[in-house]
């Protein structure tokens, strides 16, 4: 179930549940506008429903919590599957500590991929990639093109920095080396900071070299789109 936001909602039946709403269609990749059935309630928790896509009849469950007086509980509104739009990614805060027109520059690409706007998506997809070289690379690489100043990013920023810490961490005398003097002395704040630092250890050593390798395979193989208007063959 994937939750999305009540401002989809653009029209309402008499008792408040959702009529018509706009959503990146799974089916058709186009903004469309979807119309749903008359909504039936389950367990008098919930209510669901279905609605197609006004443009390719797509059909998309729709499921609905409401209260005990049978309203809309507002921001619970679920479908499955998922529309064809994407979230932030986590961590965008961290982006936006960098830099705020970074983040902004991010911020407009996915909202303008969620309006099934690909090519000014991919144009500002470049120039977030453009910003991010230029904010991390010293003064003189700044004037690079964008492939020369990607190339030279690993040797221009310590890719070991964020795990250098981790050694003192575990050491006898470091904060959870300490700890394990008297394991059943742990609490369990301890016990999840300590997963968490494993699991950001392994998303940098492992889940992103191998997110990349596929994501790279997966543009290898992509068909090649024909150009608009251009001859064939
Ligand atoms: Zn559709």
């Amino acid at each position: 179930m994937h939750q999305i936001p009540d401002t989809s909602v653009q029209a309402r039946f008499a008792n408040g549940f959702a009529r018509a709403i706009e959503l990146i269609c799974p089916g058709c990749n186009t903004k469309a506008m979807f119309e749903a059935r008359p909504w039936q309630e389950h367990g008098g928790q919930v209510v669901a429903t279905e609605m197609t896509c006004t443009r390719c009849g797509r059909p998309v469950l729709l499921v609905q919590l409401i209260d005990d007086f049978n309203n809309c509980k507002p921001e619970t509104l679920f479908t499955y599957p998922a529309p064809g739009g994407r979230d932030c990614m986590t961590g965008v805060q961290h982006l936006q500590a960098l830099s705020g027109p970074l983040a902004r520059t991010y911020d407009s690409a996915v909202k303008l991929y969620n309006h099934a706007e690909w090519g000014p998506t991919a144009l500002t997809v470049r120039h977030l990639l453009e910003g991010l070289c230029a904010r991390l690379l010293p003064a003189e690489k700044r004037d690079l093109p964008l492939p020369r100043q990607l190339e030279t990013l690993p040797r221009d920023i310590d890719l070991t920095r964020p795990l250098q810490d981790i050694s003192h961490l575990m050491a006898p005398d470091g904060a959870f080396g300490r700890q394990f003097e008297d394991e059943a002395a742990i609490d369990k704040v301890t016990a999840e900071n300590l997963l968490e630092l494993a699991e950001q250890l392994i998303h940098y050593l492992v889940v992103l070299p191998g997110e990349l390798a596929e994501l790279k395979s997966r543009i290898a193989t992509a068909p090649v789109p024909l150009r608009r208007g251009g001859s064939v063959g």
